[in-house]
C-alpha cells in the first residue's frame, strides 16, 4: 500500500543532535518495534554545525541500523527555498547561500530567527509534500508546557505525537537511556544545547568555550559579524562583537564558573569531580578541554536547570 495516504501514513522523526530526540529514537527502537521499522530518520543540515555533532549522528545512525536523511535548504534562482535530502554527508553549506543569496548578510536573530524556517522547516515540509505523516517528538512527560514543532502551513499533513509523554519518560529517563546505548552528546561538556556552532541562543561562555577548542570555527563566526555589502554590521550576542569575547575568553570563562558555583547548593557541589580551585586553576592555565572533560562545565551548567531558551527545532 502506497504510504503517505491518510489511512498509511509516513512516520517521521527529527534529530537535531540534541538529546531528547536521540533518546527518543532509541527508546522507539526498544518499545515499538513496528513502528520502528516504518520510522524515517531526518536531521535538518544548515552545514554550521561542530563535526562532534555530526560524528555522534553516525554512532547513532549504526546503533539504531537505520540511515538518517539529511535535509538541506536549497535556495532557487527565485530566492524561494527548495531542499535536498541525502543519507550522506555532503560539504555544503545552506546557512551561507541563504545568508547572502536571499538576506543579504542579514544574520539571524532571536527576534528575527528565518534561520529555522528557512534552513529547517521549509526544507522539512517540502520533503514531506502533501503527504500524511505521524511526526515522533521527544518533548518529555516533565515539559507539560513545552511546545515542538507546528506547520503554519495549511497543506501540510503531519500530525505530531508524543511517545515520552504517553510512557511517563522524565529528564532522568532520557540520560538513562543515552548512557545504556550511543552516550550522552559529547558537546554537552559545555554546550547547553546542540545546534549551530555560532547560535545567537549561546550564553557568552558557550562562545568563549568555542574560541579555545575550535578556534578556526569562531573565526568563521567572526567573519560572519564583519562580511557585509552594505557596510552595515551585525553581531551574534547583542552590542558585543566576538572581538570583546575572544580579549577576554578566559576572564568570561571564570566569571561563569565564579557565578554558577556560587548559585550551586552544597550538596549540588558534592557532584562535581573538581573543588573550585582546581576548576579556576585549569581555567587560569588555559586547560579548557581538560576542565570540560570531567564534565563539571555541564553540572554547573545544569544549576540553572535546562536551557529552554530558543528554538526547539534546533535543539530537542
Ligand atoms: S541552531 Fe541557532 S542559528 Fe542554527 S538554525 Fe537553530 S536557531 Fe538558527
Amino acid at each position: 500500500m502506497k504510504s503517505g495516504t491518510k489511512e498509511n501514513p509516513r512516520h517521521i522523526l527529527g534529530l537535531s543532535g540534541g538529546k531528547d530526540s536521540t533518546a527518543l529514537a532509541i527508546h522507539l527502537k526498544r518499545t515499538r518495534p513496528d513502528i520502528f521499522d516504518k520510522l524515517e530518520f531526518y536531521f535538518t543540515d544548515t552545514g554550521t554545525k561542530l563535526d562532534e555533532l555530526y560524528d555522534y549522528l553516525e554512532v547513532l545512525e549504526r546503533y539504531l541500523g537505520r540511515p538518517i536523511y539529511k535535509i538541506k535548504a536549497d535556495v532557487g534562482e527565485d530566492k524561494k527555498i527548495g531542499y535536498k535530502a541525502e543519507t550522506v554527508e555532503d560539504k555544503s553549506v545552506p546557512f551561507d547561500d541563504v545568508l547572502f543569496n536571499k538576506y543579504n548578510g542579514f544574520l539571524p536573530a532571536p527576534n528575527a530567527r528565518w534561520c529555522t524556517r528557512d534552513l529547517k522547516i521549509i526544507p522539512m515540509e517540502k520533503w514531506i509534500g502533501d503527504d500524511h505523516c505521524i511526526s515522533y517528538v521527544g518533548i518529555r512527560f516533565d515539559e507539560p508546557s513545552r511546545d515542538g514543532y507546528k506547520s503554519r502551513s495549511k497543506n501540510v499533513n503531519i500530525t505530531a505525537v508524543y511517545p515520552f509523554r504517553e510512557d511517563g519518560i522524565v529528564i532522568s529517563d532520557v540520560y538513562r537511556i543515552l548512557e545504556e546505548s550511543v552516550g550522552i552528546p559529547p558537546y554537552y561538556r559545555w554546550k547547553t544545547r546542540s545546534g549551530c556552532y555560532f547560535c545567537f541562543y549561546q550564553r557568552r561562555v558557550e562562545y568563549a568555550i568555542l574560541y579555545y577548542l575550535y578556534p578556526d570555527l569562531f573565526t568563521e563566526s567572526k567573519k560572519y559579524e564583519t562580511e557585509h555589502s552594505d557596510g552595515r554590521r551585525f553581531t551574534w550576542v547583542k552590542d558585543k562583537p566576538l572581538e570583546y569575547i575572544e580579549e577576554n575568553a578566559k576572564d568570561i570563562i571564570i566569571r561563569y564558573v565564579k557565578k554558577q558555583f556560587k548559585k550551586a547548593k552544597d550538596t549540588y557541589r558534592e557532584g562535581f569531580k573538581l573543588k573550585f580551585d582546581q576548576m579556576i586553576e585549569l581555567i587560569e592555565q588555559e586547560k579548557i578541554e581538560e576542565f570540560i572533560n570531567t564534565w563539571d562545565l555541564k553540572r554547573l551548567h545544569d544549576v540553572d536547570g535546562e536551557n529552554k531558551d530558543g528554538c526547539d527545532v534546533c535543539a530537542i
